[in-house]
């Protein structure tokens, strides 16, 4: 259950909170720190003091830290380095912005409505799209591949018309944004990468390494499938118990199996997911861009979209960003640090 009333929206927000409450929603969420009941923590600074806190009512947590050893007398904002303390928007202000983001709010609509400079909004949006990728690609790392035994997965290339650059691209191959995917088609679960290059080595590795063994894969004519359960493919350490494919140049969507008889081969899931993301993403921007947008939609289809109440889907965004800010870092965690002190501008990216 959210902590905030089921009719909380846009036109009720102000209603419902003010910079306090937002201050204790956060707190709850773990988006900001609550001020710690004992002083267990070392002065990162003098390396001997204990750290204090004390009272403060200009920064949006309402407290500090000060170093207890009187040589020292270090303070420390418990919003270092994270996203608060760069903001310059009130707590009541970022929440406001989360709510018109997790419905899909123009960025634009936001600055209007907000009386927001473009920077402040767009520098909010952006840590936002950073929250929708490190959650999505955290839910595929952890999930893990995805398929089984006798289990279909769909998979399939989705290319996007890249525009811009257009000095440094030469090669009609290079033109184009390529996404690769699987779904499987019992479980719904999936996957999907920005690739460099739709070839048999980045695919395969892909396939090999995202596919469960006894999987059976269903993907359309291309030639770079050739072979996947062949010999060729055993020898990339691919265990698949099959590969059928349905050859769309014919005007074919759906084929049937020869493997399995009765069953029908079809990559009309995985099609339709990428029909959708593309509408979701410019091929105008950079690489990190392009991912973020990809990210963006399939974090909206997996969490937000299915949920009617904005209430609803702003209780699982918080959710998401505070897991995101309470992610202890091992370097901080040796020096005793708050667990908060999570810098923004570090590498979220998981390594998949
Ligand atoms: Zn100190």
């Amino acid at each position: 259950m959210a902590p905030f009333p089921d009719d909380l929206g846009l036109d009720t927000l102000r209603y419902y909170f003010d910079d306090k409450k937002v201050r204790k929603l956060f707190q709850r969420y773990k988006l900001i720190p609550k001020k710690p009941k004992n002083q267990q923590i070392i002065c990162p600074t003098c390396g001997t003091g204990r750290l204090g806190t004390e009272k403060r009512n200009d920064n949006v947590v309402g407290w500090r830290y000060r170093c207890l050893n009187r040589e020292c007398k270090k303070v420390i904002a418990p919003t270092k380095n994270t996203f608060f303390s760069q903001g310059h928007l009130s707590l009541y202000e970022s929440l406001a912005i989360f709510m018109y983001y997790v419905q899909n709010c123009s960025l634009k609509l936001v600055i209007q409505n907000m009386h927001l400079g473009t920077e402040a909004a767009v520098n909010y949006y952006n840590f936002c799209k950073e929250i929708c990728m490190w959650q999505f690609r955290k839910m595929m790392k952890d999930d893990g591949p995805i398929g089984g035994k006798g289990l279909h997965v769909e998979i399939d290339e989705c290319y996007i018309r890249r525009k811009g650059n257009k000095g440094r691209l030469t090669k009609m191959e290079e033109r184009q944004w390529k996404i690769f995917g699987g779904l499987c088609a019992e479980t719904g679960q999936y996957f999907a990468f920005l690739v460099p290059k739709c070839t048999k080595k980045v695919l395969w590795r892909i396939i090999r390494d995202w596919i469960r063994p006894g999987s059976i894969i269903h993907s359309d004519g291309a030639a770079v499938y050739n072979e996947l359960s062949g010999e060729e493919g055993k020898q990339f350490g691919i265990k698949i118990m099959g590969h059928e494919v349905v050859v769309h140049r014919t005007g074919q969507y759906v084929a049937e199996s020869d493997l399995e008889p009765g069953h029908q081969i079809t990559t009309n899931r995985i099609e339709n997911l990428w029909k959708y993301a593309k509408r979701h993403i410019s091929g105008q921007g950079t690489k990190k861009s392009v991912k973020k947008d990809l990210y963006k939609y399939l974090y909206f289809r997996q969490y937000l979209n299915q949920l009617d109440k904005p209430a609803d889907r702003l209780n699982i965004f918080l959710k998401h960003v505070g897991n995101f800010f309470s992610l202890p870092l091992e370097e901080e965690k040796e020096r005793n640090y708050p667990q908060y002190i999570v810098k923004i501008s570090r590498k979220i990216e998981y390594k998949l």
